[in-house]
């Protein structure tokens, strides 16, 4: 396995050394390659994540092929733009002369991805880091092992074989990989193989992207539309069984909103997936027995939820799941939930709520449901988080546009559009000056005033 390791990040280097990388057009190339690859190919997709997770055909084609085809629509007519000259005024103490920055590429990547969403986490990194002229070497999850191997197949079929590899395996594979020289490591997972990633990398001093999870946090207050606050967290949350990185995890609400709330998005959830989601088309299942069991002992004893609360192991089926009477030191409030469960805990105001917020490790994502224009700005100025939402759970992940990332706990560094492609680059300062008049003689030494 070493020397298999060892061999493809070579021969990746290799192909970077020689510069097959670098071109725009080699670049728009691989994307328009992508692209194909994903369009003759979304049947494929769509039935192999389907496999790994349950996951609605349209789900799969909203959130994972969908998404990366407007990101590769998006980054490939800029990335000429975002990589030529940009020309920055020199000071004038050193004029005459001119100085500007290029973006260069950084080299040979490392991405390894998860297995929530296995198509779009593994290739939008890729798409950010061919644009900014990357040589890939990409590792998706063993958890998800219909995608990973369709992935494997296809990129080996479509792309560059000499700037792009795919090694597939868990932690052993991982480990070794860890081990190799790469220019930037991109890491999407949770914290705490994320410090083992960083610690790896740290040892050559390869610059690392965390993208990681955490407690995302909702806040109601009784100014906001109820009836739209509960469809979309609902939504939010139940989407993909809840396995999204960027889902409401609890909801902080006044004490008379907790009731009324938790019955409409009981309501929402019979709307989504009907009385039996468990028959539900729509409704995704648990990755593995290993997630099922954590999320298993998250839920309170039989016939405690406020709605939901099935399970069925054999199907890996967890019922979207509705938890009032909730105390902050519950199991559920003690790590990620990750899966189909959504506590509403009361506060007394949206300045409990910043508290409670603040007082907790950084989340990656943060919405607040309010028309108040103050509690809006409250939450704005004196909150931290990767994104806040207002009124609109998951929605900054679906823009090209904007940032995409977290903070402390929840990661560091961030991707999508222009964003992902400075991730994945070099922003290099080039000066120059004339040789004729030589003004830098007059900074020469010896100083006169110094002298005595
Ligand atoms: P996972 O188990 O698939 O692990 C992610 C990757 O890390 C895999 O490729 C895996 O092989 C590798 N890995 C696992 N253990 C390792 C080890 N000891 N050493 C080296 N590599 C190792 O996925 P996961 O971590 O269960 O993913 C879920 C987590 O990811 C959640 O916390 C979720 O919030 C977070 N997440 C974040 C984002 C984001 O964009 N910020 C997106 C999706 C998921």
């Amino acid at each position: 396995m070493t020397d298999t390791c060892e061999e493809t990040v070579k021969q990746l280097h290799r192909s970077f050394d020689e510069g097959i990388s670098r071109p725009l057009a080699w670049r728009r190339e691989q994307l328009e390659r992508m692209k194909r690859m994903i369009t003759a190919h979304h049947k494929d997709i769509e039935r192999a994540v389907y496999l790994d997770l349950g996951k609605p055909a349209a789900e799969t084609a909203l959130m994972e092929i969908k998404l990366v085809l407007d990101e590769i629509a998006f980054v490939k007519p800029r990335l000429g733009r975002w990589s030529g000259r940009h020309h920055v005024a020199m000071p004038l103490l050193m004029q005459p002369a001119r100085s500007w920055t290029i973006a260069e590429p950084k080299g040979v990547v490392l991405v390894i991805s998860p297995w929530n969403y296995p198509l779009m986490l593994s290739l939008e990194p890729m798409v950010d880091a061919i644009a900014a002229g990357n040589c890939v070497c990409l590792k998706p999850s063993e958890l998800s092992p219909n995608t990973s191997a369709l992935l494997q197949r296809l990129i080996g079929k479509y792309l560059d074989p000499r700037a792009f590899a795919v090694v597939q395996g868990a932690v052993p594979e991982t480990t070794e990989l860890l081990k190799q020289p790469f220019n930037h490591i991109f890491y999407t997972g949770n914290g705490k193989v994320g410090s083992i990633v960083m610690k790896a990398a740290a040892k050559q001093l390869t610059p690392v992207t965390l993208e990681l999870g955490g407690k995302s946090p909702v806040f109601v207050d009784a100014s906001a539309n109820l009836d739209v606050a509960a469809g979309r967290i609902a939504w939010g949350r139940f989407t993909n069984a809840g396995q999204t990185c960027v889902a409401p995890d609890y909801v902080l609400t006044t004490p008379d909103l907790v009731e009324p709330l938790a019955r409409k998005m009981a309501a929402f959830t019979r709307k989504f997936f009907g009385d039996n989601p468990a028959e539900s088309l729509s409704y995704a299942r648990i990755v593995n027995t290993k997630q099922f069991d954590r999320l298993l002992n998250l839920l309170p004893a039989e016939g405690k939820a406020f709605s939901g609360g099935e399970t069925n192991r054999e199907r890996l089926y967890i019922a979207p799941t509705i938890l009032t009477n909730v105390d902050p030191h519950d199991p559920v409030m003690q790590e990620e939930i990750f899966g189909p469960i959504l506590p509403i805990l009361p506060v007394q105001d949206a300045q409990e709520a910043v508290t409670f917020i603040n007082r907790r490790p950084k989340p990656l994502a943060l919405y607040v449901f309010s028309r108040s224009k103050a509690t809006r700005l409250l939450f704005e100025r004196h909150t931290s988080s990767g994104a806040l939402g207002f009124n609109l759970p998951l929605g900054h992940l679906l823009s090209s546009r904007l940032p995409f990332g977290g903070i402390g706990a929840s990661g560091m560094g961030s991707y999508h559009g222009k964003a992902g492609f400075l991730e994945f680059s070099h922003v290099k300062t080039v000066t120059s000056k004339p040789t004729f008049p030589d003004t830098l003689r007059l900074a020469y030494p010896p100083y006169r005033k110094c002298q005595k």
